[in-house]
């Protein structure tokens, strides 16, 4: 069990890490070409609303309810990110919430698993990607009865390895296409694959990291989860984090335009297409028992 959790972090960390290294030199020799980019945002665009808006806000907080078709496309675009599959990522995302920064919880940059306090440095890598490396994953029959319960989902999450393939043979193909050469192929394999998988892996690690270590805090939340405004694009408003835990099953994470919640955008559009429905927001009274004037609030 340990072995092939070091093996799937240590892949799908350093070999995305390798692949963007390429893709930085190839960037000196080679220049941008308006493809390779193109092929970058569709795949990051892709992958990062898989993840955002399947994997975070519906399947791990339920704030809202999809079409079938729209679950599954979801689920698979969130596979391809390669954070591992949806009900292992919803179950321990659950978990986080329900023990965020103490002892249970699997990435607190704060404290460790006997309850003792971390080093910032050692904190920090810990909570955005150590934890990988050795954690007890949350039990999904206890935290995600209800995604375990979904077939499709469940047939999915074992083929799970099938879409991270997927996620890079398909910016491959694309890049060949587009080109019409091998080097096309290659270099699509490279910009929408691989660089794409560690730009989507970093901002979503850095909810865990920075999000609970710099940044406001106006929401009493009970642990050390902060805003960062300056990561709100790429991580389509996920880094409005103080937000997030004050209202966790809150389909929306801005209460301000410029929180660009672009997450919470995609869900408006797909209930306008009627692929969404029972979208859920905090009452106005839940907003006033958990405002503060405060635009720092000390952590638990
Ligand atoms: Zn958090
Ligand atoms: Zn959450």
């Amino acid at each position: 069990m340990r072995t092939r959790q070091r093996l799937h972090a240590l892949v799908s960390l350093f070999l995305p890490l390798a692949g963007t290294l390429l893709t930085l030199a190839r960037l000196f020799t080679q220049g941008l070409l308006a493809a390779d980019l193109g092929l970058l945002v569709l795949m990051y665009t892709v992958t990062m609303t898989g993840v955002d808006v399947g994997y975070h806000r519906l399947f791990s907080h339920r704030s809202f309810k999809a079409r079938s078709s729209l679950r599954a496309l979801l689920a698979v675009c969130g596979s391809m990110a390669a954070q591992g599959p949806p009900i292992y990522w919803a179950s321990n995302h659950r978990l986080h919430h329900a023990r965020s920064d103490t002892e249970d919880d699997l990435h607190s940059p704060h404290v460790n698993g006997e309850g003792q306090r971390r080093g910032r440095l050692a904190g920090l890598w810990h909570s955005h990607a150590g934890w990988m490396f050795g954690h007890t994953p949350a039990n999904p029959i206890r935290l995600a009865k209800d995604l375990l319960r979904d077939t499709t989902l469940t047939r999915i999450n074992q083929l799970y390895y099938l879409w991270v393939m997927l996620g890079l043979l398909l910016p491959t193909a694309l890049g060949g296409l587009l080109a019409g050469t091998w080097q096309g192929a290659w270099s699509g394999f490279l910009w929408g694959g691989l660089a794409r998988m560690f730009f989507v892996q970093h901002a979503t690690f850095s909810g865990n990291s920075l999000c609970h270590f710099f940044g406001s805090r106006p929401h009493r939340t009970g642990d050390w989860s902060t805003n960062n405004l300056w990561l709100v694009i790429p991580t389509f408003g996920g880094a409005m984090h103080n937000n997030h835990h004050a209202f966790p099953s809150s389909a929306f994470v801005g209460s301000r335009w410029w929180h660009f919640d672009l997450g919470g955008g995609l869900i408006r559009l797909f209930a306008k297409l009627g692929l969404a429905s029972g979208i859920k927001v905090p009452s106005p009274e839940a907003r006033l028992l958990l405002a503060t004037d405060s635009r720092d609030t000390a952590g638990p």
